[in-house]
């Protein structure tokens, strides 16, 4: 057998995440209401598809690999210079690009536990040291990461805000005094994936210069494109240039290119996308409470539900929740995994929902 590198052998043979698509398969059957990839649910703006069906017949050709109109287009959209984007696969593709820059066995590297698992699969695929510290209050400990990354002088520490698994988000001075206290050999990797989602004032207001910063967004889940893959970090120009040493130039496919440059462009229905993951949020939160249950406050496009009791019970609610046809998840870690996680959607997904909840207690009980 050709032989793989130490640190291949070394690691477990993962399945990050089981799709939906993996489950309806072993069982035989459809879901009715899919709430738990936090996609959205309201699908793309009608003009992106009107895009991607004009781009369709030019498929042969080998997409941009500079990007070029889409970096300018995020340029006037952000009045930041193109050359401070890079875009690739998503967030998760660019994660792994980083990784790539700045992993190797010797670096340590700063999360929460039970935080967003991509990023951790990353650091360990380049042979990194995670230190992970535990949630306070369900909201990523500001104070316990950075006394975490000073004891471990850390290469890099990841934050994602608003927050996945929890839904929660920190106030924008404190994101901000925290890129502040920060050691200036630590880059700050802040993923604003759900940032659409947010309330503007508390999107922070960080120097895109800082030489120790970069923040991630996405077209997956406001934008509503997930299955296009594409998403774009914003940093300091040297450190977005160093992507061009190890990224896959021709990564972003041109449909996706086509499709993320007409979105960007139709901010109008981005504003009544955002309207309608509100009203689904708080349609989600009041099944919760009509359940006796507790939803956490929610900053992204989904609602983390508090069931009240411990990860055993949480899990047997999601598998009859599974069972009558709905597709949830849940926090991995305890904590959290005392929470369901229930992603937004139409309303005919939201019904299916709370029709199930009531029996999934009952049966979780029994
Ligand atoms: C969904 C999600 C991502 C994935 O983004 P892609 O652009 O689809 O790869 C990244 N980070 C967080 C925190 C997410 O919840």
């Amino acid at each position: 057998m050709p032989k793989q590198t130490k640190l291949a052998q070394s690691l477990p043979a993962t399945v990050p995440f089981i799709a939906p698509e993996m489950t309806e398969r072993a069982r035989g059957r459809a879901f009715t209401a899919r709430l738990g990839a936090n996609e959205n649910g309201f699908g793309p703006a009608p003009s992106v598809l009107d895009a991607l069906h004009s781009a369709g017949p030019e498929i042969w050709k080998y997409p941009d690999p500079s990007l070029f109109d889409l970096r300018q287009a995020l340029s006037d959209h952000h009045a930041i210079p193109p050359n401070q984007f890079i875009l690739g696969g998503g967030i998760d593709g660019l994660l792994g690009t980083l990784c790539r820059l700045f992993v190797d066995h010797s670096t340590h590297v700063v999360t929460s536990l039970g935080g967003y698992p991509t990023f951790n699969y990353h650091v360990a695929g380049f042979g990194g040291t995670l230190h992970q510290v535990p949630y306070k209050d369900d909201m990523a400990d500001l104070d316990g990461l950075l006394a975490s990354v000073v004891r471990s002088n850390a290469t890099l520490v990841y934050l994602s805000n608003p927050d996945n698994p929890m839904g929660t988000m920190h106030s924008a001075s404190a994101i901000e005094q925290f890129a502040e206290a920060l050691p200036r050999t630590c880059l700050f990797i802040l993923d604003e994936a759900y940032i659409e989602c947010a309330d503007a004032q508390n999107i922070p207001n960080l120097a895109v210069d800082q030489p120790n910063l970069i923040r991630f967004r996405t077209f997956s889940k406001a934008y509503g494109l997930a299955g296009a893959r594409i998403g774009y970090g914003i940093g300091p120009a040297d450190l977005i240039a160093s992507f061009d040493k190890v990224r896959d130039h021709f990564g972003v496919s041109l449909l996706s290119q086509a499709a993320a440059l007409a979105a960007l462009a139709d901010q109008t229905y981005l504003t009544e996308t955002c309207q309608h993951i509100t009203q689904a949020r708080d349609h989600i939160a009041q099944i919760a409470r009509d359940n006796g249950l507790i939803p956490l406050p929610s900053q992204t496009n989904f609602v983390t539900i508090d069931c009240g009791q411990g990860g055993y019970f949480a899990r047997a609610v999601l598998q009859s929740l599974a069972d009558q046809d709905v597709f949830v998840r849940m926090p991995m870690v305890a904590p959290l995994d005392r929470c369901i996680r229930v992603s937004v959607g139409p309303a005919a997904e939201l019904a299916a929902f709370a029709k199930a909840l009531p029996l999934a207690l009952t049966q979780a009980r029994g």
